[in-house]
């Protein structure tokens, strides 16, 4: 989804590929196939480039301070990343900054696990500090018995343990910055995470307190600038009405985030623009919004094998849905594409919503969503009910 940005901007996008039938490789000229755990590889691969960046976070940190050292321009720059990587190292970090974190701790074992526990109340969410995505590596421990069934997660160093937040919703706080300090932010929006999987976006969040949504973008702002962030960085938080600023920060992802896909239609300036902005070093875009709310929904791999076969029926009955197709093969729960939809100014969030929903469900089922009160997404925090055409959001 960089491709098209940076072809507009006129300059050259090389992606080193992790395999032949990534989708990165159908968008871009230059797509060498190579393991990016492999310092050999990414010096072949830096070599010529102007600027290094990235769109995940598995990049080893210590190959970057190498490449550094051979003179690659890497953008963001392995102390930053390291923030990212590491979630231990983003609490402690974030701590030191005075900003809104949940109560947490370094756990080497079960009885350490069980201590934090029997100190701040069970349940607590004990988390892998690195490697984790789409919550592979989180888990909930509701007491003494689940620490003990903890005991297999120890082993390779200390683990994160943090008290459960009883957030009311998830929201995320897009920024992206430059490597002499520039920086901007869009509208902070709400997420919705289904079995731990980004779902759905509303931008911006509806209801949520100007207060708040401005304490948030600058907490993202101050973390960007505190550790020298370059390109765009995500501040996933949770919403926590009436306790200290509203919000703590969950996890932070240095790179364009599912969570701001909705940029590419809802904003001036795409989160994917921005990036190669930012890590160029060029002037920042406009982050403004685009017309009302606008809704992202994640289509997920589900019966429909044949996704384009659906594609006419989606687009007919959504002419306003943007769809943005990964060109990945489908598995069920594999996330493979997204869509869409802006909102006209002063439509509310629960028509966008519903307009997202069907649209993608047609993607996911190749048929019209069944009618009904199938809403399984939370409802409510946005102050409107889910329509049921919307509602097959599973
Ligand atoms: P990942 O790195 O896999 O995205 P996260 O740290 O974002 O993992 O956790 C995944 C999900 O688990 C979050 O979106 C949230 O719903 C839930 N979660 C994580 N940490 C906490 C917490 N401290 N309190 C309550 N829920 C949490």
């Amino acid at each position: 989804m960089m491709a098209p940005e940076a072809i507009g901007l006129g300059f050259e996008l090389r992606i080193l590929a992790e395999a032949e039938d990534v989708s990165a490789v159908a968008a871009v000229r230059s797509a060498p196939v190579g393991d990016y755990r492999d310092l050999d590889t990414l010096r072949r691969f830096a070599a010529g480039v102007d600027v290094l960046t990235f769109d995940h976070e598995h990049v080893p940190n210590e190959h970057l301070h190498v490449l550094i050292e051979e003179g690659v321009n890497v953008q963001p720059r392995p102390a930053a990343l390291i923030h990212a990587q590491d979630k231990l190292v983003m609490r402690a970090a974030i701590e030191r900054l005075g900003l809104p974190n949940p109560e947490w701790s370094a756990v080497s074992s079960v009885i350490e696990l069980r201590a934090f526990g029997e100190e701040i109340g069970w349940p607590v969410v004990l988390k892998t500090p690195t490697g984790g995505y789409d919550g592979k590596g989180v888990r909930i421990v509701d007491g003494p018995a689940a620490a003990e069934d903890c005991a297999d997660w120890f082993g390779d160093g200390p683990l994160l343990a943090e008290a459960k937040v009883g957030f009311t919703r998830e929201l995320s706080a897009l920024v992206a910055r430059t490597p002499d300090g520039r920086s901007a932010a869009w509208p902070v929006v709400h997420t919705i995470q289904v079995d731990g999987v980004c779902d759905e976006v509303i931008a911006p969040a509806p209801g949520l307190a100007t207060e708040v949504a401005r304490t948030a973008q600058e907490t993202a702002l101050r973390i960007a600038d505190a550790f020298d962030v370059t390109g765009v960085m995500a501040a996933e938080l949770f919403e926590t009405p009436g306790h200290g600023a509203g919000f703590v920060v969950n996890e932070l992802a240095m790179r364009p985030h599912n969570t701001g896909h909705w940029t590419m239609n809802g904003s001036v300036t795409s989160q994917f623009e921005q990036h190669l902005r930012a890590v160029l070093g060029l002037p920042l875009g406009d982050t403004a919004a685009l017309g009302g709310y606008s809704v992202m929904k994640n289509y997920l791999g589900g019966a429909n094998e044949d996704l384009y076969s659906a594609f006419p029926a989606a687009l007919a009955a959504e002419p306003r849905a943007k769809i943005h197709a990964y060109g990945k093969s489908v598995r069920p729960g594999r996330k493979i594409g997204h869509v869409n939809v802006v909102g006209l100014p002063g439509e509310d969030p629960g028509t966008v919503r519903a307009r997202a929903g069907r649209a993608a469900a047609i993607i996911r089922d190749g048929r019209e969503p069944a009618a009904g009160p199938a809403a399984t997404t939370p409802a409510g925090t946005d102050g409107s009910p889910v329509p049921a055409t919307g509602g097959t959001l599973a």
